[in-house]
């Protein structure tokens, strides 16, 4: 199933659209059948259970890291990691730039902005994203780069309450991006809401029940 899972996703996003297919929870088996479809950019949100996939898996697998960064643990994604979801401090980001610098790279984030009325959600506020892009200590920063903005919507069957929250995400994205050329990804929508996301602006989606199935914990 994951095979015409896959391709019915992708008929329906548009081109510019990139998904992301999160495969936290499923085996290197499940991950090669996405691989053999063609699909390229995995997700994971654990550092450990990402490593162990990398090994296994083909190297032009491009790495997503979706979960919460714990600071001592970016040493051990940032030979490899393509792109970093999550970041929710400036903190992070220094110890990103650190760890790049020792593996001669320049690594990809994105903040993640906390729209949600969830408590439990990780996040910056509008105001903390724009003063850290505008700020001197991450300009300084060379082995880093913020590319744009993640969100996840509220945990909630209100379309419009989701709506409203991806509009003002996709408002900020916009703004900052006029005034810096880096800004180009806008990640938000899973399988719930992808539809919704992509016609508020978002142009790289992550989706993994849709594709893979439900997952047990
Ligand atoms: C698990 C996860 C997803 C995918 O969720 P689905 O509802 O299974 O599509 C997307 N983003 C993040 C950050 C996740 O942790």
């Amino acid at each position: 199933m994951i095979k015409e899972n896959l391709i019915k996703i992708l008929d329906e996003i548009p081109p510019n659209v990139k998904l992301i297919a999160i495969s936290k929870t499923k085996s290197v088996k499940e991950i090669l059948e996405a691989y053999y479809q063609g699909q390229r950019l995995f997700g994971e949100n654990k550092i450990q259970e990402m490593n162990e996939k990398y090994n296994l898996l083909p190297k032009d697998i491009k790495w997503h890291m979706v979960g919460h960064v714990q600071s001592n643990k970016i040493k051990y994604m940032a030979p490899y990691v393509d792109m970093i979801h999550g970041i929710d401090s400036f903190k992070s980001l220094a110890i990103i730039n650190k760890e790049g610098g020792k593996n001669n790279r320049i690594i990809k984030c994105l903040l993640q902005l906390k729209i949600s009325r969830e408590s439990t959600k990780f996040g910056l506020t509008f105001k903390q994203i724009e003063e850290i892009i505008k700020s001197d200590e991450y300009q300084n920063l060379t082995h880093v780069k913020v590319c744009g903005i993640m969100a996840m919507a509220s945990f909630t069957n209100n379309i419009k309450v989701i709506k409203n929250e991806f509009d003002s995400t996709n408002d900020l994205f916009e703004k900052i991006k006029k005034t810096n050329t880096d800004f180009n990804v806008l990640s938000m929508g899973m399988s719930n809401d992808y539809k919704l996301a992509i016609n508020c602006g978002s142009n790289m989606v992550r989706i993994g029940s849709l594709i893979f199935g439900s997952r047990n914990y």
